[in-house]
């Protein structure tokens, strides 16, 4: 078999001696590929330490020689993230496209972190009181941790690294232990960049390295991504020990479809928007809300579509590459299968069923077919919870107002879109909605880098979304100072009372 994969700890590959594993997958062959090091008590505290030391030599540069930096590793990125791509693609199992997608969008923030130095410029107030200038500056924190989700193995931590680097911080990144490559790549594009060692450290590990984070007084902020029950220990723990926390969750993202919408712009969108990524986008459309009396043509249009789907392996047969590749594992392909049952004893009418379905010659792959869910009660579990996998729910509504008002019934807050040719509608359920990201006509609205991403409700936990200005925010800290030089013609005297301006 396989290789070990390690950490990155001071600027190199650092082999684990903890004789702690996880097995690494290719989902689309279900064959081994490699034995995942987890971190032990020794190795978490030499990641803390040489991630402080990065930070005492890193926050001291000055801005241009970190800008330098940060325009180097955007270089590196650019020119070779194909690299980066197949890697995704082995170790998730996306297909190459979209892999390359998730890392363009996070090219993005990587751009968006080269302006730093405007993004954390600070104010100044001249003459505020007589003789008194005040001002405003904004610091790193100091070492920040991040700890990732399996599905987005590079965008996701570059929501956070560069914009936490750009500002002086030192990172400590935990990826996820079905996609810990990805991690490791980025690590030595950042070396090659120039980044001083320990600037940017990958922890490999689960719940133990987790926790050493949270609770280490050295660590400053958590940034988390990840699905909402963890989501929610981060935070608490994170909180309890005196951090800054943000902790992105889970979602059930809804389409609303009015009447009077293009049905076969919609069909198009609910199919890319449900089954790119096998669904497991935490944007994936999941609940196609039809008003009536669009439903049934909806239906039917959206299984025409699924028929010519291809499905296979992400990394593509003959340079050809298929349309969906297969899930994460075989526990989370049983677990989507799950719901699919659960959903068929609540009485509702499985339209196309994905569960037994194979690809040739990857007969041992984490496959499953799309699958498109009609009538499917709301009370049910198979609606009320997050899936993550190639399954569309069809949710019958009779008027606008009832599927508004089942959006926000909903626990989560992620994303969501409406589609109509009605523009005063629309502006209706931007307002209404309780939501973070809202599509209109647009089924997967993810902000670009220079707003931020967030949800609302059970989709995020902590007040500070994910990069643009909330970003720059979360990684800086505010200093304000209140100055006199005193001019020679004026004395202040003695004066007990709190200080007024004048
Ligand atoms: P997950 O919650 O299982 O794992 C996320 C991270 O937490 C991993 O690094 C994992 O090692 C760690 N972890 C898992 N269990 C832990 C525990 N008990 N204690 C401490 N750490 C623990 O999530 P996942 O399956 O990797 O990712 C899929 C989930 O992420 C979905 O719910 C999806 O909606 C969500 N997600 C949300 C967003 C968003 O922006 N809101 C984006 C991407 C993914």
């Amino acid at each position: 078999m396989t290789n070990t994969i390690g950490h990155w700890i001071d600027g190199a590959h650092r082999a684990s001696r903890s004789g702690r594993t996880a097995p690494v997958y290719n989902p689309a062959t279900g064959a081994q590929s490699a034995e995942l090091s987890l971190a032990d008590e020794a190795e978490i505290e030499e990641a803390l330490a040489s991630a402080q030391r990065g930070f005492e030599v890193w926050s001291r540069l000055s801005m241009a020689k970190r800008q330098n930096v940060m325009f180097a590793f955007r270089e590196l990125l650019n020119a070779r993230k194909k690299e980066l791509a197949a890697i995704i693609t082995a170790e998730h199992g996306k297909v190459v496209s979209d892999a390359m997608g998730e890392i363009l969008r996070g090219q993005e923030v990587v751009e968006l972190a080269t302006g730093f130095p405007h993004l954390i410029k600070g104010a100044f107030s001249e003459n505020a009181s007589t003789g008194i200038d005040v001002y405003s500056i904004k610091q790193p924190l100091g070492v920040v941790g991040i700890i990732s989700p399996f599905n987005f193995p590079a965008m996701v931590p570059m929501w956070f690294f560069p914009v936490a680097i750009a500002a002086g911080n030192s990172v400590i990144l935990k990826p996820s232990e079905k996609d810990p490559s990805a991690a490791l790549w980025l690590a030595e594009l950042w070396k090659e960049a120039g980044l001083p060692d320990g600037v940017f450290t990958v922890l490999q590990g689960d719940k133990l390295a987790v926790d050493g984070l949270l609770t280490d007084p050295r660590v400053q902020s958590i940034s988390f991504v990840g699905s909402t029950p963890i989501a929610q220990y981060i935070y608490e723990t994170a909180s309890k020990h005196g951090k800054r926390v943000q902790a992105l969750g889970g979602a059930k993202n809804h389409m609303l479809v009015l009447p009077d919408a293009d049905l076969d712009l919609v069909a198009d969108q609910a199919v890319n928007a449900g089954y790119g990524a096998a669904g497991e986008r935490c944007m994936a459309v999941s609940v196609v809300l039809a008003v009536e009396p669009v439903a049934d043509e909806l239906i039917a249009k959206i299984s025409e579509r699924i028929a010519n789907l291809r499905i296979g392996n992400g990394a593509g047969v003959d340079g050809v590459e298929p349309d969906m590749g297969p899930l994460i594992t075989a526990q989370h392909r049983d677990k989507v299968a799950g719901y699919v049952d659960i959903a068929e004893a609540d009485g509702a009418k499985i339209v196309v069923d994905g569960r037994d379905f194979r690809v040739d010659g990857h007969e041992d792959g984490f496959f499953f077919g799309p699958t498109l869910i009609d009538d499917l009660p709301t009370t049910s579990r198979a609606y009320q919870e997050e899936i993550f996998g190639p399954v569309l729910q069809v949710i019958r509504v009779e008027s606008f107002q009832e599927g508004v008002d089942l959006i926000n019934s909903g626990q989560f807050g992620n994303g969501t879109a409406i589609f109509t040719n009605d523009g005063g509608a629309a502006r209706r359920f931007q307002h209404e909605i309780q939501v973070g990201m809202i599509g209109i006509n647009v089924p997967i609205p993810v902000p670009v880098a220079y707003h931020s991403f967030g949800g609302w409700k059970a989709s995020l936990f902590g007040d500070a979304k994910a990069y643009g200005v909330h970003g720059f925010d979360f990684f800086t800290r505010e200093k304000a100072i209140t100055s006199r030089w005193l001019d020679p013609a004026t004395h202040g005297g003695i004066n007990l009372g709190f200080p007024q301006n004048d």
